[in-house]
C-alpha cells in the first residue's frame, strides 16, 4: 500500500479523496493554485504545494507542475478526482513514465473510451447493446443523408471527441439535416479541435441510466447497480438516485451482468461508469466514463462501500474488498448538486460565503469544501456541494432530503438550493416519473 498520495484536484472531490486516504493511514498532498491558498482541501491535507496561477490551464491542468509536486513531496501515486486531468491518457502515460502510480485505469483504456466511435465499437464487440447509428464516422452530408434515411428520423449528430454535451445536434427531418450536420461539425471543431462526427437514432423519451463498474485489472469485474441521472439541464446532471426507480431487479441483474463481464474481459482496472439511454425496456450504450463520477455517493449509500478506498486498493495491486455476491442493495439514496448559480438563468455567482451550515442527522451526508468566510473563486466550475441522503426506501429518502434541505444554510451568495425546494413539490419527482427532457420542460414552464 502507498504511504503518500497526491490529489490533482480541488473542492469537494479533493476532500473526498483525502478522507478515504486518511482512513487508510495514507498521507496526503494537496496541490493548489494561488487562488486556492485558503481552500479547504489545502487545510485538510497533510502537505500542500502551490502549482501555479488561478486559471486551470496554468495550475490544475499543468502536467509538469503536478509531476514536480509529486517528486518534491515523495508522493507515490496520484488520484485525479473527476474533471481536470482525470481522463487525459497523455497525462497517465507521463505519470507512469515517472514511476508514479495513476489511481485509475490504464492510458490505453482511457484513450479507447475517450474516442466515442472506438468506445461504441468496443462496447458492441463486448456484447453491450448500443444505440443504432452510423458505422463509424460520417464524413460528408451525402453519407449523413443516406444513414438518416436508413435509420429513420429523428437523428442526433454527435462529436467523436465530444464531452460535456457539446457538439450535439438533433435533426427532426431531412430539411433540418444539413444545418444540424454543419453546426455539429463546426462546434466539434471549435470545442475539441476535431470535426469528426457520427450519427445515432435520436431517442425521444429515454432515461439516463448508468451502471457503476469496477475492474480488478486481472480479468475480474463487478457491477454496483445503476444510477438514474435523467434530471439534466443542458445535458448536465442535477439530481441523481440509486437504484433507478424504473429498473426492475431482473433488468438490473441482466444489464449489470453484461457490464461486469465486459469490464473483466477488457482487463479494466479501477472504477468506471457505463452510460446508457433506457427506453421501453431497452438499454442503449452511449459512452463510458473511465473515472470516479460526481454522483458516486449514491452508490456508496446503497451498498455501504467506499469507492475511493477501492480505487486506491486496486491501484496499489490489492484485490477489491468485495465480490459480486457480497453486494446487496440496501434502501435508496439521492444526491442533489448545489451550484453557486443565480436563477433563473443559472449564471455563475461566485463570491464570499458569509455563513455555511451543513445539515446532519441519520442518513445525511454533505460533501462540500465550503466554510463560513470562504470566498468562492470565479475560475472553476460552480459546484459548491452535494447533499446526499439515504433512506430505507425512496419515500423515506425523499422526506429526509426535504428535511435536510431545510437545515442547509449558504448565505452571501446565490445558489441552486431554491430549485430543489421547488422540485420536491412536484408529483413527478415524488413518483420518479421523469425522463431526460423533464427538467428542461419544467424549467421553461416554471422558472424562466
Ligand atoms: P457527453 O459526453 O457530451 O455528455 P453523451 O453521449 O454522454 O455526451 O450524451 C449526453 C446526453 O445527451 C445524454 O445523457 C442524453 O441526454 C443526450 N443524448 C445523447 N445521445 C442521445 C440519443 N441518441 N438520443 C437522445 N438523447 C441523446
Amino acid at each position: 500500500m502507498f504511504d503518500k498520495i497526491l490529489i490533482a484536484n480541488r473542492g469537494e472531490i479533493a476532500l473526498r479523496v483525502i478522507r478515504a486516504a486518511r482512513e487508510m493511514g495514507i498521507q496526503t498532498v494537496a496541490v493548489h493554485s494561488t487562488a486556492d491558498a485558503d481552500a479547504m482541501h489545502v487545510r485538510m491535507a497533510d502537505e500542500s504545494v502551490c502549482i501555479g496561477p488561478p486559471p486551470g490551464t496554468d495550475s490544475y491542468l499543468s502536467i509538469p507542475a503536478i509531476i514536480a509536486a509529486c517528486e518534491v513531496t515523495g508522493a507515490q501515486a496520484i488520484h485525479p478526482g473527476y474533471g481536470f486531468l482525470s481522463e487525459n491518457a497523455n497525462f497517465v502515460q507521463i505519470v507512469e513514465d515517472h514511476g508514479i502510480t495513476f489511481i485509475g485505469p490504464s492510458a490505453a483504456h482511457i484513450r479507447m473510451m475517450g474516442d466515442k466511435i472506438t468506445a461504441k465499437e468496443t462496447a458492441e464487440n463486448l456484447g453491450i447493446p448500443v444505440v443504432p447509428g452510423s458505422k463509424g464516422g460520417v464524413p460528408d452530408l451525402e453519407t449523413a443523408r443516406a444513414t438518416a434515411a436508413e435509420m429513420g428520423y429523428p437523428v442526433i449528430i454527435k462529436a467523436t471527441a465530444g464531452g460535456g454535451g457539446r457538439g450535439m445536434k438533433v435533426a427532426g427531418n431531412e430539411s433540418k439535416l444539413e444545418t444540424a450536420f454543419r453546426t455539429a461539425r463546426s462546434e466539434a471543431k471549435s470545442a475539441f479541435g476535431n470535426d469528426e462526427v457520427y450519427m445515432e437514432k435520436y431517442l425521444q423519451k429515454p432515461r439516463h441510466i448508468e451502471v457503476q463498474v469496477f475492474g480488478d485489472g486481472k480479468g475480474g469485474g463487478v457491477h454496483l447497480a445503476e444510477r438514474d441521472c435523467s434530471l439534466q439541464r443542458r445535458h448536465q446532471k442535477v439530481f441523481e438516485e440509486a437504484p433507478g426507480p424504473s429498473i426492475s431487479p431482473e433488468e438490473r441483474a441482466r444489464i449489470g451482468g453484461i457490464c461486469a463481464k465486459a469490464i473483466g474481459d477488457m482487463g479494466y482496472s479501477g472504477a468506471g461508469t457505463v452510460e446508457f439511454l433506457y427506453e421501453d425496456g431497452e438499454f442503449y450504450f452511449i459512452e463510458m466514463n473511465t473515472r470516479l463520477q460526481v454522483e458516486h455517493p449514491v452508490t456508496e449509500g446503497i451498498f455501504g462501500v467506499d469507492l475511493v478506498r477501492e480505487q486506491i486498493r486496486v491501484a496499489s495491486g490489492m484485490p477489491l474488498s468485495f465480490g459480486q455476491d457480497d453486494l446487496t442493495i440496501n434502501g435508496h439514496a439521492i444526491e442533489i448538486r448545489i451550484n453557486a448559480e443565480r436563477l433563473p438563468n443559472f449564471a455563475p455567482c461566485p463570491g464570499k460565503v458569509t455563513q455555511f451550515h451543513a445539515p446532519g442527522g441519520l442518513g445525511v451526508r454533505m460533501d462540500s469544501a465550503l466554510y463560513g468566510g470562504y470566498s468562492i473563486p470565479p475560475y472553476y466550475d460552480s459546484l459548491i456541494g452535494k447533499l446526499i441522503v439515504h433512506g430505507r426506501d425512496r419515500p423515506e429518502a425523499l422526506s429526509r432530503l426535504h428535511r435536510a434541505l431545510g437545515e442547509l444554510v449558504v448565505d452571501g451568495i446565490e445558489t441552486t438550493i431554491p430549485l430543489f425546494h421547488a422540485l420536491l413539490q412536484e408529483e413527478d419527482i415524488l413518483t420518479g416519473n421523469y425522463d431526460i427532457h423533464w427538467l428542461e420542460h419544467w424549467l421553461a414552464e416554471n422558472i424562466g
